[in-house]
């Protein structure tokens, strides 16, 4: 079997460390930079800008590619499965239309309303600043301000985190609108949601969906929880599937709403096939939805597909024939903890060109797995670039031993220049998460 995986970060990296999993595959795989750790297991590789969608389909009619995943939402947002599709090639991954679910953040909002799916909040898009004040008046300033397109996670500002008063809001309001941030001149605007925020991704056929175990992320860059938003500098899971702050009904009613998410998107025919992911908010009156993405999440995907027991390409290919239902799926019960390195700087002006040195072996003999991310491979070092450089995963039965893993193999990870979220996985830190759930729970 042939799969070629298309994009070159950390999450792709899994990807292809889970497809390789497999017997008798073939990788091939599309990448801007040359990420070292997909290079290795890739049979093949072409370098190449993920969008370039030509190429891409060219490259995969050559190699007569069985089924391709893509991996970053940008060459989804352009279709390139429609183009995969129309040569002939099949994907374990959502057409542009279903991918408007993620790139189209109107729409999605639109479609819960619709089809009445559980977990909404109070929200609507403007394109009058004017109207947008009222609104924002009207929820006293308790927003959250989303440009309606692709912002790689960064371009949404809430109020507590990212500003206090409503006169702050509405000059981003004005910014979004004017520099048409996020592709269109229109801003959506939603309450603000209060609790814990998870994780919860799955596979879908387009009818049925396997959820996976659920994670928590760390979108913010400093320890503590603050500094700006980044594309995510660590995640954790437990053994059981849940999180310490969520019970098992909560994490059922998630993947309720996302089997409705799925189902909904049938009706409106554009069928979901592969990975969906949930953003869900835990607050004291249930599960809110804050984003839905097209695709696994990254950091979140590194805290799962390691586990799965079953045959990843096998479980792919029943996404794509539609017999998912008829799958069981096997995953080690084991909880997990990721750590990003990211260059110095990060989130406001990373320092490009730095040298990281990685010692492989010992990380490997930790237990622990290694992806790399955007870097550049040179004879016995990695280069930095603008983004994060690599996540290391302690894998064990506890997450305190997952956790003493991950910095077990961290330090193996040598640089002057770079950066690591260390509290991410701690006992502290998680203990302040079920703590606020608690106060919150009124407990
Ligand atoms: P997004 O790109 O939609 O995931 O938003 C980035 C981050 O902003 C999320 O991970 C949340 O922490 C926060 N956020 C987004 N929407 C809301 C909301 N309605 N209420 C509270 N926080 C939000």
């Amino acid at each position: 079997m042939k799969v070629l995986v298309v994009g070159g970060g950390a999450r792709e990296h899994a990807i292809c460390d889970a497809v390789i999993r497999s017997n008798n595959t073939i990788l091939y795989s599309v990448m801007s930079n040359l990420n070292p750790g997909i290079q290795k297991l890739s049979k093949y590789f072409l370098q190449e800008k993920e969008t370039n969608i030509e190429k891409i389909v060219n490259y995969a009619k050559e190699k007569q590619i069985d089924f391709a995943i893509i991996g970053p939402e940008a060459p989804l947002e352009v279709g390139i499965v429609n183009e995969l599709n129309k040569a002939g090639i099949k994907a374990c991954s959502p057409t542009k239309e279903a991918a408007k679910i993620e790139t189209d953040k109107e729409w999605m909002r639109n479609l819960l309303k619709k089809y009445k799916i559980p977990g909404q909040l109070k929200c609507e898009s403007f394109s009058d600043v004017k109207k947008a004040k009222k609104f924002i008046e009207n929820l006293n300033g308790e927003v959250a301000i989303k440009p309606i397109g692709l912002t790689g996670g960064k371009g949404v500002r809430v109020s507590g985190d990212h500003f206090n008063e409503i006169d702050e809001a509405i000059s981003y309001v004005k910014e979004v609108i004017e520099k048409k941030i996020g592709g269109k001149s229109k801003v959506l605007i939603e309450e603000k949601a209060i609790g814990e925020e998870f994780t919860l991704q799955a596979f879908s056929d387009g009818n049925t969906i396997i959820p996976l175990h659920a994670v928590q992320d760390h979108k913010r860059l400093l320890p503590g929880d603050i500094g700006v938003n980044t594309g995510g500098m660590g995640s954790y899971s437990c053994n059981n599937g849940l999180l310490p702050f969520l019970t098992k009904s909560e994490y059922e009613e998630g993947a309720a709403i996302l089997q409705k998410i799925v189902e909904s998107l049938n009706k409106e025919g554009c069928k979901y096939i592969g990975p969906i992911y949930g953003q869900f908010m835990l607050t004291a009156d249930g599960l809110r939805i804050i984003e839905i993405n097209a695709r696994f999440g990254d950091p979140e995907a590194m805290n799962v597909l390691p586990l799965l027991e079953s045959d990843f390409v096998e479980i792919c290919n029943s996404m794509i024939e539609g017999n998912l239902s008829n799958k069981k799926l096997q995953m080690k019960k084991k909880s997990t903890v990721c750590k990003y390195v990211v260059p110095e700087g990060y989130g406001t002006k990373s320092k490009i060109g730095e040298k990281i040195y990685v010692d492989e072996k010992s990380i490997e003999s930790t237990g622990s797995k290694l992806f790399y991310a955007a870097v550049n491979k040179y004879n016995d070092f990695i280069k930095t670039t603008s983004s994060r450089s690599l996540a290391v995963v302690g894998i064990s039965d506890t997450l305190q031993n997952a956790e003493k893993l991950c910095e077990k193999a961290l330090t193996f990870v040598k640089g002057d220049h770079i950066f690591i979220r260390h509290d991410i996985g701690t006992a502290e830190l998680i203990q302040k998460r079920v703590k606020h759930m608690d106060y919150l729970r009124g407990m």
